[in-house]
C-alpha cells in the first residue's frame, strides 16, 4: 500500500528577496520547496544593492512608510503592515545581522553589506530542506506544467503551487530581464509595460561641461519639478544627471519627459538661502576675481555648481558676469536644466510596470491562473530608494507564500 502523504509541492521561480522570503514562509509551513533561478547564483541584484550599504528598510512610523508607496493598493500596505519594518529588522537579526538606524532614518545592517546575510540565509534554507536548481530558465507554461531550460535540456514540473518572484527589468545583467512579460501576454494578463524607475536622466551638456565636470557630485541641492521639490545630491554623468536627489524626484519627472520628449528641472543650489540673502552677498564689490573666484567665495559654490551656472547662462545666450546681482541670485535658486530623456531601464535601481495589482485576489494569487502567486518588483507598484524598495519585496514575498498557503488549504483540506 502507498503511503498518502499530505505535503503539498512549490516552485518558486526567481531567487531575489521576495523569491527566497516566499521559500522560506511556504517552507516553514511545510510545503516541499523547490527555488528555479535562470543564473549561475542566487540574489545577484539584492548583492549589488548591498554595494551601496544595503538599504535594508527605514525607521520612520509605519503610516509615513506607507506613503511612500504613493496610490499602492490596499493589498500592498496590508503585506507591509504584516511584514513591517521592524519585522524585517529582527529576521535580518535572526540571521545574525545586527542593523543599525542612519542619520537619515534608513535601516542597514552593521556589515554594510548583502554577502554575510545572504550566506546565512541560503544556509538556513537549505537546512530547512529547500532545494535549489540554479541554471534553470522558466519559458513559460506547456499545457498546466512549468518549462525550464536548464544545462540538462528542458525540464517540466507540475507543481501544486507556484509563486513567480521574476523581479523587474532594471540591471538584466543580473538576470531580472522582464522576459516573463511575454510568457503573462500569452495567458492573457494585461501587463503593464515597464519603466525605469529611480533612474537617471539625459541632458545634453556641452562637451567642455561634461569632460570637466562628469562623475562630480552637487551637494546640498535642491531640484523640483510639477510642483515637487527634493533635497539632497545629484551626479553629473557624461550625458545627463543621476543620484539620489534625481532618484527621489523620478517618478514626476519620467512622467513628465515621457509625456512631452522633454522636460525643465529647477535646481536651487543654494537652497537655504533666500534670494535677498543671495543677492546681498552677490551685490558686494567683485574686484579683479574672476567669474569662480567671485561665485565661490560670495556664495561657497563648489566648481561644479558654479559649472553648471555656465552652462544654462550659456544655453540661455547669458553672459554671468552682465546679470544683475538679484536676476543671478534669481538664477542661482531656481536654475533650469533642459531633461531631453530617460536613462535606460538597464542603469535604473527599479522599475515600475508589471502584474497590475487588479490581476491578483487578495492572496496575490492570479486571478487567470489557479495556484500561481507573485511577489517583488514584478509587481506593478512604486517607491522611492531608502528602503522602501527592499521592504516592499520581502513583505510582498511573505505576503504571497501565506497567501498560498491559505488557498492550499482550502483548496485540499485535511
Ligand atoms: C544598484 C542597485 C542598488 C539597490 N539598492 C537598494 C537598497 O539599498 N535598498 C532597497 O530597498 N532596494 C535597493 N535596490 C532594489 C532592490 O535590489 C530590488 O528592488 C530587489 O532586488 C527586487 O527583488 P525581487 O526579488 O523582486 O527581484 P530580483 O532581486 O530582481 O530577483 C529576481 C530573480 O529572478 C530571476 N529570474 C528572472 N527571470 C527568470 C526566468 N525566466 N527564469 C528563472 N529565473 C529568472 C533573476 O535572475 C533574479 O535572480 C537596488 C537595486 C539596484 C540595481
Amino acid at each position: 500500500m502507498t503511503e498518502q502523504t499530505s505535503q503539498r509541492s512549490a516552485a518558486v521561480i526567481g531567487a531575489g528577496p521576495a523569491g527566497l522570503m516566499a521559500a522560506e514562509v511556504l517552507r516553514d509551513a511545510g510545503i516541499v520547496v523547490t527555488v528555479y533561478e535562470q543564473m549561475p547564483s542566487v540574489g545577484r541584484k539584492f548583492l549589488l544593492a548591498g554595494r551601496g550599504g544595503l538599504n535594508l528598510t527605514h525607521s520612520e512610523p509605519l503610516d509615513a512608510f506607507l506613503t511612500r508607496y504613493g496610490d499602492a493598493p490596499q493589498i500592498l500596505q496590508a503585506a507591509i503592515r504584516v511584514f513591517t519594518p521592524d519585522g524585517l529588522r529582527k529576521w535580518a537579526e535572526a540571521l545574525g545581522q545586527e542593523t543599525f538606524i542612519g542619520s537619515s532614518g534608513r535601516v542597514f545592517p552593521k556589515a554594510m553589506k548583502a554577502s554575510p546575510l545572504l550566506r546565512a540565509w541560503l544556509r538556513r534554507l537549505a537546512a530547512s530542506g529547500v532545494t535549489f536548481k540554479l541554471r534553470h530558465r522558466w519559458d513559460g507554461w506547456k499545457d498546466e506544467s512549468l518549462c525550464f531550460s536548464s544545462p540538462d535540456g528542458e525540464v517540466t514540473v507540475r507543481p501544486d503551487i507556484t509563486i513567480l518572484a521574476l523581479g523587474g527589468g532594471s540591471w538584466p545583467s543580473l538576470g531580472s530581464n522582464g522576459r516573463w512579460v511575454e510568457q503573462l501576454a500569452r495567458r492573457r494578463i494585461a501587463v503593464a509595460p515597464l519603466r525605469p524607475a529611480n533612474c537617471g536622466f539625459r541632458v545634453g551638456w556641452s562637451e567642455t561641461f561634461r569632460r570637466r565636470f562628469e562623475g562630480q557630485p552637487l551637494k546640498g541641492i535642491a531640484l523640483g519639478v510639477a510642483g515637487r521639490t527634493v533635497r539632497g545630491e545629484a551626479i553629473v554623468t557624461a550625458n545627463g544627471i543621476e543620484g539620489g536627489a534625481i532618484y527621489a524626484i523620478s517618478t514626476p519627472l519620467r512622467d513628465a519627459v515621457l509625456k512631452t520628449g522633454e522636460a525643465t528641472l529647477h535646481v536651487a543650489l543654494r537652497p537655504d538661502s533666500d534670494i535677498s540673502e543671495l543677492e546681498r552677498k552677490l551685490a558686494k564689490p567683485r574686484g579683479k576675481q574672476s567669474t569662480s573666484n567671485w561665485l565661490r567665495k560670495a556664495l561657497n559654490l563648489s566648481p561644479v555648481a558654479i559649472g553648471l551656472l555656465q552652462e544654462a547662462a550659456i544655453a540661455s545666450g547669458e553672459i554671468l558676469t552682465a546679470l544683475m546681482a538679484r536676476e543671478l541670485a534669481e538664477r542661482v535658486n531656481h536654475l533650469p536644466i533642459r531633461i531631453t530623456g530617460v536613462a535606460p531601464i538597464e542603469r535604473a535601481i527599479s522599475s515600475t510596470g508589471g502584474i497590475p495589482f487588479a490581476a491578483l485576489d487578495d492572496n496575490f494569487m492570479l486571478r487567470q491562473i489557479p495556484g500561481t502567486f507573485a511577489a517583488g518588483e514584478m509587481l506593478d507598484w512604486e517607491a522611492p530608494t531608502g528602503g522602501y524598495l527592499l521592504q516592499g519585496c520581502f513583505a510582498t514575498g511573505v505576503a504571497a507564500a501565506k497567501g498560498a498557503v491559505r488557498w492550499a488549504e482550502r483548496s485540499w483540506p485535511m
